[in-house]
C-alpha cells in the first residue's frame, strides 16, 4: 500500500511557508490505519518492549495501539501543565523561544525497555526532549519510530544515540 497517497499536503499551515503533512486521511481509512499499525510494528521487529511513550498530541494516535499489540503500557508525554500528577520536565528549543515537555515521575521504571513514537520527526527537538525525560528516569530507549520523517530538517542528527526508523520520508 502506498501510504503517501493518504497524507495530505496543506500549504501555509500552521504558518505561511510551511507545508503541513496531514495524516487525518490515513487515520479515517480503516485499511490504511491497520496497514500503518502493522508496518510500525514491523519497523520494531521482535523485541520486548515494556512502555510505549507517545508525544502530545499526534503521537497519541498510534502509540496506545502499538502498546496494546506489544503487551506494553502506554505513557503520554505532554506539554507543560497538562498532566495532573507529579512530573519531570525537560525544556527544549522552539523556533522562537523554549517550551517544556512533561512526563509523570513514576511512569517509567529503571530498566524499562521503551519505544518512543510520534507521527512526525521534523527538527527532532520534541523527540530529543522526550528521550532525555525517559533516560532521566532510567528507561532504555530501544527505538524511536515515526510515521513520517521530514529528512530535509535533519531531526535524526539530534537522535544519534538511538535507533531511528520512519515509515515514510519526505
Ligand atoms: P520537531 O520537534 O520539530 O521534530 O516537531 C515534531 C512535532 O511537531 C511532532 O510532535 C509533530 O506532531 C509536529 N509536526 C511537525 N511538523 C508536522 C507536520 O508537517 N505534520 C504533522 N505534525 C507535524
Amino acid at each position: 500500500m502506498n501510504l503517501k497517497t493518504f497524507i495530505l499536503d496543506v500549504p501555509d499551515f500552521p504558518t505561511k511557508g510551511v507545508i503541513f503533512r496531514d495524516i487525518t486521511p490515513l487515520l479515517k481509512n480503516s485499511k490504511a490505519l491497520r496497514f500503518t499499525e502493522n508496518a510500525l510494528l514491523e519497523l520494531l521487529g521482535n523485541v520486548k518492549i515494556d512502555k510505549v511513550v507517545g508525544m502530545e498530541s499526534r503521537g497519541f494516535f498510534f502509540a496506545p495501539m502499538l502498546a496494546a499489540k506489544l503487551n506494553a503500557g502506554f505513557v503520554p508525554v505532554r506539554k507543560s501543565g497538562k498532566l495532573p500528577g507529579k512530573t519531570i520536565q525537560q525544556y527544549y528549543d522552539l523556533e522562537y523561544g523554549t517550551d517544556a515537555l512533561e512526563i509523570h515521575f513514576d511512569s517509567i521504571i529503571k530498566g524499562d525497555k521503551v519505544l518512543v513514537h510520534d507521527d512526525v520527526l521534523a527538527t527532532g527537538g520534541t523527540a530529543q526532549a522526550t528521550c532525555r525525560l525517559i533516560e532521566k528516569m532510567g528507561g532504555e530507549i530501544v527505538q524511536c519510530n515515526f510515521l513520517l520523517e521530514l529528512d530535509f530538517l535533519g531531526g535524526k542528527e539530534k537522535l544519534l544515540n538511538y535507533q531511528v526508523k520512519s515509515l515514510l520520508h519526505y
